[in-house]
């Protein structure tokens, strides 16, 4: 467990792909992290948007963040 497992803004339980898709979308050093519903509101989109581009940077296996 590290000390980035909740959302700062609502403290939700984040998972991996969570953490992943705030690097990838904030910043690589980016040190609190949003859950998926905060990063859509946070980007003005849609929650399946956000979920849309984790799994395309799974699929495409391109990106070390997602494994
Ligand atoms: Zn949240």
């Amino acid at each position: 467990m590290s000390a980035y497992d909740n959302c700062f803004q609502c403290g939700a339980a984040l998972g991996s792909d969570d953490i992943a898709i705030n690097q990838k979308l904030v910043s690589r050093n980016v040190k609190e992290f949003m859950c998926i519903d905060c990063l859509a509101a946070y980007y003005n989109t849609t929650r399946a948007a956000i979920e849309e581009r984790i799994e395309y940077y799974r699929k495409s296996g391109e990106c070390t963040l997602f494994r």
